[in-house]
This record gives C-alpha cells, sequence and structure tokens, in this order.
C-alpha cells in the first residue's frame, strides 16, 4: 500500500496477538535508491507476499535491510528477504547479537551497524537512524527529514501501548526515549503494527502520562501491602480477557523493576513487592 511517494506499508502475516495488528514493513524509496524497513515474520507465504510486492512497485533496488529490533515479527522474514534482494543487513550494534543468532540462525552476520545520527541518502529522499532504546536495548527509529515521517516500529503505536518486556526491555529507558522522540519534528509516525500517529506530539504526550498513571496505581494499590505482578494485575487491569493476562503481569514486573531501581519499592519473598 502506497503511503505516499516512495513510502509503501507491506503488511502480511499473522497477528502476534488475538486482536493486535500483524507487523509493517516500509519500503522507502528516492530516485536512486530504496531500503526495507523490516520483514515481517519468518513464514514462507509471507515471504512470497512481501517480495511479490517489492517486484511490482517501480523502485529502484533494494541497497539495504534496516532491522529495527530483535523481535521476531519485525527481523524474521531477514534472511529471505537478504536472498532474496541480495541487500545487506543493517542494525543498532545493541540488538545485533539476538538478531544474528535468533533472526538468522547464525547463517548470516549483519553488515552494518546503524548508530544513532547515521544517515542513507536515497535521491531526494533520505533516512536518519534514531537510537530509541527501551522497548529492546537496540530498539531504532528511522526519520525521513523530507518529509517529516518517522518509522517508529514497535516504540510507539497508535492502536496500543507497547510492551515492555522486563527481559529485554527497560522502562526508565523507554521514557527518557519518549521524551527524546518530542524532539523530532514529525508530522506523522508510521509504527510497526497497525496504522500511523498522525499526532505524534500528543501521542508521545498520552503514552507518558499513562506511564505515570499506572505507577501511580501500583504505588496506590502496595499501600495496602506486598503484592506480586499477579496480584496487582486483578487489582489494575480490570475487564482484561484471558489472553491478555501473562503480558498483563510482565508490563507489571516491568514497572515494578523501574520501581525498585528507583528505591520506590523493594522486592520481598514470593515475588511479591513492597513500598519502601
Ligand atoms: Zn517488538
Ligand atoms: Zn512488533
Amino acid at each position: 500500500m502506497e503511503l505516499e511517494p516512495g513510502i509503501h506499508q507491506l503488511t502480511f502475516g499473522r497477528e502476534p496477538l488475538p486482536g493486535f495488528p500483524p507487523p509493517n514493513a516500509y519500503l522507502v524509496f528516492g530516485s536512486d535508491t530504496a531500503v526495507l524497513i523490516d520483514t515481517g515474520w519468518e513464514n514462507e507465504d509471507d515471504h512470497h507476499a512481501r517480495a511479490a510486492y517489492i517486484r511490482e512497485v517501480n523502485a529502484p533496488p533494494v541497497s539495504e535491510i534496516v532491522i529495527t529490533h530483535r523481535h521476531p515479527d519485525h527481523g524474521g522474514g531477514a534472511l529471505h528477504m537478504h536472498r532474496e534482494t541480495g541487500a545487506p543487513l543493517a542494525c543498532h550494534p545493541n540488538d545485533r547479537e539476538a538478531i544474528e543468532n535468533d533472526r538468522l540462525h547464525g547463517e548470516l552476520h549483519v553488515a552494518d551497524d546503524l548508530q544513532h545520527g547515521d544517515r542513507r541518502e536515497l535521491g531526494g529522499l533520505s533516512l536518519e537512524a534514531v537510537w530509541a532504546p527501551g522497548h529492546t536495548s537496540g530498539s531504532l527509529a528511522l526519520f525521513a527529514p523530507e518529509r517529516k515521517a518517522l518509522f517508529t516500529s514497535d516504540t510507539v503505536l497508535a492502536v496500543s501501548t507497547t510492551s515492555i518486556g522486563p527481559h529485554d526491555g527497560n522502562l526508565a529507558d523507554y521514557m527518557r526515549t519518549l521524551e527524546m522522540l518530542k524532539d523530532v519534528d514529525a508530522r506523522i509516525m508510521y509504527t510497526g503494527h497497525g496504522g500511523p500517529v498522525k499526532r505524534p506530539k500528543a501521542r508521545l504526550n498520552a503514552l507518558i502520562k499513562h506511564r505515570h498513571e499506572r505507577e501511580q496505581a501500583i504505588l496506590n494499590a502496595l499501600r495496602d501491602g506486598p503484592l506480586s505482578p499477579a496480584e496487582l494485575r486483578v487489582r489494575i487491569y480490570t475487564r482484561l480477557p484471558k489472553s491478555r493476562e501473562r503480558l498483563a503481569e510482565r508490563q507489571l514486573l516491568t514497572t515494578l523493576t523501574k520501581l525498585a531501581e528507583e528505591q520506590a519499592v523493594v522486592a520481598e519473598e514470593n515475588d511479591r513487592y513492597a513500598l519502601r
């Protein structure tokens, strides 16, 4: 689907969770060259659909494939798209090892590190790497200044908040990233799942406010005594579908970890956390 001249959204494959949209990849090109941002799931049908789409678009050859972060819904198809296009892969160094091991199965190296501020000229259109740690430590966004378009991957979504896992994510980093992205002069955000964010600053402010409110709700609940993430989930998330319960508990654990680092809470026995 063409979003604007030289910017196409490729959405193929399954939903990561029931009701949560499948991953978006983007083909971005100028007069000279094209860059593919993300490659979706590792799945034969998805591969063929993506490759057919790229062949049909009247674009210059793909010169680079940027993997925004280590997760399987974004880098799963990288090996196949590399073989299809011959284009080298690039990612942020913090996610390189996970991408090479888990997404590329050790069969291919990521050719280039993309550091904050690195720039690619596509001919009348360019892409700048924006390091956006939090969802993972090596999460990247890409900014096309000529269009004021920011490709946010999973860091900012219109359809929901972003899941920050307790193991590969970091909520304190994520909060700093949301603040930092307010300084990027974006007109629109093209996201990793679902539709675009059309009012970037308002969305960033709403996401920051949501996280602060969630922290406050946890601190309030702990006034009654120590609670585990599962116990907090029952109190804080009402009317949650069963399929989202584990994810909600992971989110609570991530927030508790941040609060513990800030010395606001302390970990006790039986997975419980108490106010300090
Ligand atoms: Zn992700
Ligand atoms: Zn995703």
